[in-house]
């Protein structure tokens, strides 16, 4: 699947999506920045809507089920209502978020950054795709203008909850060998680049116990950084290395310079402004022991969100009444549920991915838990959409 923002197989995609809604009786808009909204007036327009959705750009050379599972699954919980003349009392809308994948712009989840006011717009105008095309050029192929994409902001008033349904892109769920995931919270990454200086030396030459091999110090880090997050393994903290440099990266020569960026996530503030303090005395020990000089800078250094209570709460009771197998989890990955939360009560809930693959072509998840996913969905949307439901405040 190629799907890239704003390319024409996406916006193709998006249109063709937005005919099924219209077909299902809906109220088809886009906003500023290309987020599709589809909309269904409940028994009381008044109401605020009970959204829902999520994306249909890929990465380059995608999968079938990233993003487009949660759209799928949104229109069969409305195509389900019709069938048996469900009316909500609240207004129901289809969300379709643009540009959610970071791959053609290096920025992701645009649209539902704009739609909450979490866009911060410094700097987009210059982002370039690999063909040298800009976000601007990109906006305005596709119809839109850079210029008025701000537009896209939504009053939270409008809106009571949002929910999205995803795929795990990750292997718990299949292992566990539960059917639906109930999201407590969404990681976001600490990212630093770590430079640890030894001194290069003759490999032949050098006795083991002279050296100050700077690989052996990012080594050593990188497994300490695992050991960490399996000791933080509940609080769904994982440790990546996925960026290493050995200079000057000869066979002969005991390495004097690594650079190495490392990724850490975990899903709640506290325990992550922990391990950033045990990161530091790491990086601090080994330095000293070995002998290693050790600079280190924070690329980004985001917070976890949370979903919210009372959205969780409706996801697994509505597990519990179909009689689905769940498992409360962090997610790993962002999603555009992330920025709704600024806008509103927000829920996510995942269906299992075979062998936790995702962004790849043989990205896979079963007809029965597409099927599962939405009818928990079906069931969290109609109770939310009651005049009285969860949400209000009385
Ligand atoms: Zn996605």
């Amino acid at each position: 699947m190629m799907r890239l923002a704003y390319s024409k197989p996406e916006r193709d995609a998006v249109a063709c999506f937005a005919e099924l809604c219209e077909r299902e009786g809906m109220q088809v808009r886009y906003d500023a920045c290309g987020n599709l909204i589809a909309r269904k007036e409940g028994r009381n327009p008044e109401l605020p809507a009970v959204a829902f959705g999520s994306h249909l750009d890929t990465v380059s050379n995608g999968g079938r089920y990233d993003g487009a599972a949660g759209v799928a699954a949104a229109i069969s919980v409305i195509h389900s209502f019709n069938l048996q003349g469900v009316q909500t009392d609240c207004p129901l809308e289809i969300i379709c978020f643009a540009c959610e994948e970071s791959s053609r712009f290096g920025v992701s989840t645009i649209g539902s950054k704009a739609m909450s006011g979490e866009l911060k717009k410094e700097g987009l105008e210059r982002l370039k795709d690999n063909k040298g095309i800009t976000l601007p050029e990109a906006l305005d192929a596709s119809g839109y203008t850079f210029a008025s994409i701000e537009d896209s902001l939504r009053d939270g008033k409008e809106l009571r909850a949002f929910f999205e349904l995803h795929i795990e892109q990750g292997p718990y769920l299949e292992n566990e060998k539960k059917q639906i995931g109930v999201v407590y919270a969404i990681a976001a990454p600490v990212r630093l680049a770590v430079t640890v200086r030894g001194r290069t030396a003759h490999s032949g030459a050098t006795p083991i116990h002279m050296r100050k091999d700077a690989l052996l110090g990012a080594a050593e880090i990188a497994l300490e950084l695992e050991a960490m997050a399996k000791r933080e393994l509940l609080n769904g903290m994982v440790a990546t290395v996925g960026v290493l440099s050995v200079n000057p990266g000869a066979i002969n020569v005991v390495p004097g310079l690594v650079e190495m960026q490392v990724d850490i996530r975990c899903s709640t503030e506290q325990v992550k402004r922990q391990s950033m303090e045990e990161v530091r005395k790491l990086f601090e020990r080994v330095g000293r022991e070995r002998g290693l000089s050790m600079e280190w800078e924070l690329l980004s250094d985001e917070s976890p969100t949370l979903l919210h209570g009372d959205a969780i709460a409706s996801i697994r009771s509505a597990c519990e009444s179909l009689g689905f197998s769940y498992a409360v989890m962090p997610s790993g990955a962002g999603h555009d549920a992330m920025n709704m939360t600024r806008l509103c009560p927000t829920g996510l809930l995942f269906i299992p991915s075979r062998e936790g693959l995702s962004h790849h072509p043989d990205e896979y998840t079963s007809i029965d838990s597409l099927s599962e996913g939405a009818m928990v969905l079906g069931k969290v949307i109609r109770q939310w959409a009651q005049a009285k439901g969860p949400g209000t405040t009385e």
